[in-house]
């Protein structure tokens, strides 16, 4: 509790009536005193009174806290006698304040305490009244909030955008960020302009009343624009008062001109292939649109152009895949050169190459740029000093003769070169609805393939394999024929690529194992011990893992050896590293590995010496001219005596003439097929065949077939 002495100025005069005078007053003065005593405590805010001399005379509740001290402590003490940083402070205002006779107010920090005390001085004749209220708090959350606007402002400055606000008038009332001076702007000049400057467009028109009456009426709004090649995104939102209501609107406006260039570039990447430099497919897609809208509306012929490398596989097989990138880039060379702005040129992907040829062009000046580029292939390429002869099939489409859309277009140019292909490579096809009726036929075929096998629609002809001396039969090769219901018998040249291209061949495969397998357990079943059977593989199935060791099984499961099964592979297929390990396991199990069409592959010699071959079947193409052609006596006489060096067996194929027969004598040619001693002919009939012969040894195999059944 505090002791509050009234310590102020006592009468002069010592009268009797001065007394009561006296009396009275002080007993007024009691009274005010405590009334001030009363309010002065009640005060929030803390409160002290010091009389002429200095002297405390009262001292509030708060101010003890203030000053650490008690009141009583201080009542009656000088406050430049004290110790209290508070007190010392203090005084040298307290002076200043009675000289001027006017209040003094300031704020005190104390570095010390780290308060903040508001002082307020009052000065009065005899007293001196003094306020003091704790301000730190209010203090340091002005100083918080100095900071942060400073922070901001800084922040303002910094972004790469203009940051502005606006009155109702669709004045700017500030502006800022480092995008001002990108658009030669200055803060101070633009203050109070329209909005316009932030937002108007290259020509000129103002877009800022449109978006700010829709602000005003309370919508957010965000959208693009553009000036001399630099962007902005705009974001421009209603700036309400306190109240809630639009004072105005605020907006940012970022500089989006790098990320437009960066996306530009990323789209323009994204149309490019990577390896040659040329446009790729979606580039494609974009540009036949556009194109064909053009021709569309001027009512302009184009051309769309398939090019696709032939056998590039086997570049990439053989010379691995540094020379095939170096193969396509080149070829993507030649054509930019070949055709120059005559043809836009694309790389979809792979080995494929699509022109885009704008018209006005007729088919035959298509047809004529298409061998122009066929003849620009009959330059080699080079790769690390070797020399690589490639060709090209091409397919072409025309718009509008073949096709209204751009994918058709494309589609048909496809399916025309793969006719192309069909007819022997380096190629050019149009397309044409001949040539659709024939897709639609192969798709047709694509379907009823798969269920060839389960419908029993397949069937093995056997075509015996003779040995040239004695006429005797020493085995026959499997010849697969497809009787369809509807279409006759299908020959395997018509079939088999579609079957190797959808997988069917696979199981085709295997069937045919199984009958030849079937044939080959009767034939010995009766005596003929030495028969040889000979099945036609694909190179889908030596690419199938395992797919020796289902041979041998198959075999086993007929009881039959190793010994009794030739399998035939056709020289064109690629040697990859699985083909090379399959063929090598047959070899090894002791099934007899046979090059067929040997010699018009343009790597012959490299398959004799990369493969663990068994035999080898010269081509058709050069027994056809033993008789009479000497190029083709001398090339059948080299591969038979080379290859019967080398330890293989030789078979001659297609052997149809007398003359032909005795030419391959004459060489001694070990064995060989045809149709001068046999057609392909069903199970029944070569039982028979194989029969006679046997019952009458010496008699041709040529005259005995003319007797069968
Ligand atoms: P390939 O393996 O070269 O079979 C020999 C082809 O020549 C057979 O045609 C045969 O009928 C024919 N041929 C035989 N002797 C003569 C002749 O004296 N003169 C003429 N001009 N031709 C003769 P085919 O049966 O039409 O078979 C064609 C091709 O289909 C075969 O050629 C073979 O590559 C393939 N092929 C046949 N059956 C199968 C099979 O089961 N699987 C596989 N993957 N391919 C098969
Ligand atoms: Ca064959
Ligand atoms: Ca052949």
């Amino acid at each position: 509790m505090l002791v509050l002495l009234s310590v102020t100025a006592p009468a002069m005069a010592v009268c009797a009536a001065a007394i009561i005078l006296l009396l009275r007053h002080s007993e007024r003065r009691r009274s005010l005193d405590e009334r001030r005593y009363a309010l002065l405590e009640s005060l929030q805010d803390a409160f002290v009174i010091l009389d002429r001399e200095w002297r405390f005379t009262h001292v509030n509740e708060r101010a003890e806290l203030l000053m650490r001290s008690n009141a009583a402590d201080l009542i009656g003490k000088r406050i430049d006698h004290i110790f209290d940083p508070l007190a010392s402070e203090l005084f040298p205002e307290l002076q200043r304040a009675r000289e001027m006779g006017a209040p003094i107010e300031f704020v005190q920090s104390f570095v010390s305490t780290g308060q903040a005390i508001e002082v307020r001085i009052q000065p009065t004749p005899d007293e001196m009244l003094i306020h003091l209220r704790d301000v730190t708090e209010r203090r340091n959350a002005e100083k918080r909030l100095q900071d942060g606007e400073r922070r901001l402002r800084l922040l303002l400055q910094q972004v790469p955008a203009i940051v502005w606000t606006a009155d109702l008038d669709m004045r700017l009332t500030s502006a800022s960020g480092t995008t001002l001076s990108d658009y030669a702007l200055v803060e101070s000049e633009v203050i109070g302009k329209s909005v316009d400057v932030v937002f108007a467009s290259p020509d000129g028109a103002s877009q800022a009343s449109a978006v700010l009456e829709r602000v005003y009426r309370g919508e957010s709004l965000s959208y693009e624009t553009e000036r001399n090649e630099r962007w902005l995104q705009h974001d421009v939102e209603p700036l309400r008062g306190p109240d809630g209501t639009i004072q105005g609107a605020i907006g940012a406006a970022l500089d989006i001109t790098e990320m437009k260039h960066s996306a530009r570039e990323l789209a323009r990447q994204a149309r490019r292939d990577a390896l040659t430099g040329l446009p790729n497919r979606l580039a494609l897609e974009e540009t036949l649109d556009n194109v064909m809208a053009r021709a569309q509306a001027t009512r302009e012929t184009l051309a769309v152009m398939f090019l696709d490398l032939d056998r590039f596989k086997v570049i990439n097989d053989s010379l691995g895949h540094r020379a095939g990138d170096a193969v396509l880039c080149a070829v993507a060379d030649r054509l930019r050169i070949t055709l120059g702005s005559r043809a836009q040129v694309f790389r979809p992907g792979g080995d494929e190459f699509i022109l885009i040829v704008p018209g006005p062009i007729r088919s035959e000046d298509v047809q004529t740029m298409a061998l122009e580029i066929l003849e620009s292939f009959t330059q080699p390429f080079e790769f690390e000093g070797r020399e690589l002869l490639i060709s090209a099939s091409i397919g072409a489409s025309l718009y509008p003769n073949n096709a209204s859309r751009a994918e058709d277009l494309i589609k048909q140019a496809d399916s025309a070169m793969y006719r192309a292909k069909d007819a022997g490579r380096k190629n050019a096809m149009m397309y044409n609805d001949a040539l659709h009726a024939r897709i639609l036929e192969r798709m047709g075929l694509e379907l009823e393939l798969r269920q060839a096998t389960s419908r029993n629609q397949l069937r093995v002809l056997y075509q015996p394999i003779v040995d040239i001396s004695s006429e005797q039969i020493i085995g026959a090769e499997a010849l697969l024929r497809w009787e369809h219901p509807q279409l006759a018998t299908i020959m395997p040249d018509r079939f088999i690529d579609i079957a190797e291209e959808t997988g069917a061949i696979v199981g085709i495969t295997q069937w045919v194992l199984h009958q030849a397998c079937t044939h080959a357990a009767m034939m010995r079943a009766k005596g003929f011990g030495a028969f040889r059977i000979a099945v036609n593989i694909s190179a889908r199935d030596l690419c199938e893992p395992g797919f020796h060791t289902k041979v041998s099984e198959i075999l086993a499961e007929h009881g039959l050896g190793e010994d009794a099964l030739d399998v035939e592979v056709t020289e064109s297929i690629t040697l990859n590293e699985t083909a090379v390990r399959t063929i090598s396991a047959l070899q090894v199990a002791g099934v007899r590995v046979v090059i067929d069409d040997f010699g018009i592959g343009y790597s012959s010699l490299e398959y004799l010496k990369r493969l663990p071959v068994g035999a080898i079947k010269i081509d058709r193409s050069f027994v056809e001219g033993v008789a009479h052609n000497p190029q083709d006596q001398a090339i059948v006489k080299a591969i038979s005596s080379l290859a019967t060096n080398l330890g293989f067996g030789v078979i001659a194929e297609g052997v149809e003439t007398a003359a032909q027969r005795d030419f391959l004598a004459t060489i001694d040619a070990p064995s060989a097929q045809g149709n001068y001693y046999s057609r392909p002919i069903p199970q029944g009939q070569f039982t028979y065949l194989l029969q006679s012969q046997h019952a009458k040894p010496s008699r041709r195999i040529a005259s005995l077939f003319g007797s069968c059944p």
